[in-house]
């Protein structure tokens, strides 16, 4: 096994450790990338608590790619195209619809390593009326530390196709609007993804989001939360001087 894999397993088990709630059955997807156009995802079927080398599907990431930027493809072209993606011909296993999920953000050169999971405290944020200020919100250093000083919001849209589509426009914005990357994509009723450049920079950032979110669930129990002011968490987060732009694979291959 490379080692490469070696660390997609282990980030894999301590993500769907189901001691730690972020996912159980099939639930969750984990992918790491190979060069600037191949990576490695999570095969349908498989459980992130004991997935193994052969539960990752080899894809390109400019063939997922393809299907979310063109308009007149749908849903019934995912399977097809996730074929045409693979890079090992004859592998009869189906990447996780959330494939595409992955690709998009393993596009962004700073991204080599990305978790998906469904814990249960920032679902129970997600899953609330209070979704979109408690899922931005920070309320202490540590948070601000791990998970910088917001992270992108996806409201509600159907699973697969549309989703990938509002996540790439949701995170394109916020990288136009904050000038960096963010650590954190915050799906509403559904779950979390974390991006970074090492496997433990994806734990961590969801160990933290959990840890958050678990606390945040609890001060609505005594009478809200008392937020970090943008100030405070402006001195936590210290932006770095130039403005991150996002460069498209086609622009980075040509
Ligand atoms: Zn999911």
């Amino acid at each position: 096994m490379s080692d490469l894999l070696k660390h997609l397993v282990a980030m894999s088990h301590h993500l769907g450790d189901p001691a730690r709630g972020y996912a159980m059955l099939g639930e969750g997807n984990t992918s790491a990338r190979i060069d600037e156009d191949s990576f490695y995802v999570k095969a349908s079927g498989t459980t992130l608590a004991n997935i193994g080398a052969e539960g990752f599907v080899r894809l390109s990431i400019s063939k997922v790619l393809e299907i979310i930027d063109d308009e007149s493809a749908g849903d019934e072209d995912v399977s097809r195209v996730f074929d045409e993606a693979k890079l090992d011909k004859g592998d009869k296993r189906r990447p996780s619809v959330e494939a595409m999920l992955h690709a998009i953000l393993l596009s962004v050169p700073e991204y080599s390593f990305v978790g998906h999971t469904h814990p249960i405290y920032t679902n129970a944020i997600l899953c609330s009326k209070e979704a979109e200020i408690a899922a931005q919100g920070r309320i202490f250093p540590d948070h601000v530390v791990s998970m910088k000083h917001k992270s992108v919001f996806v409201p509600y849209v159907d699973p697969g196709l549309v989703l990938a589509r509002e996540v790439k426009m949701r995170f394109e914005e916020f990288v136009e609007e904050e000038g960096v990357l963010p650590s954190a994509i915050m799906m509403q009723n559904h779950g979390l993804i974390t991006m970074g450049a090492t496997p433990k920079a994806v734990t961590s950032c969801t160990d933290m989001a959990e840890k958050a979110s678990q606390i945040i669930v609890g001060t609505y129990a005594l009478g809200g939360p008392r937020w970090m002011s943008r100030e405070d968490v402006d001195r936590i987060f210290t932006r770095p001087d130039e403005h991150y732009r996002l460069q498209s694979i086609a622009d980075r291959t040509s």
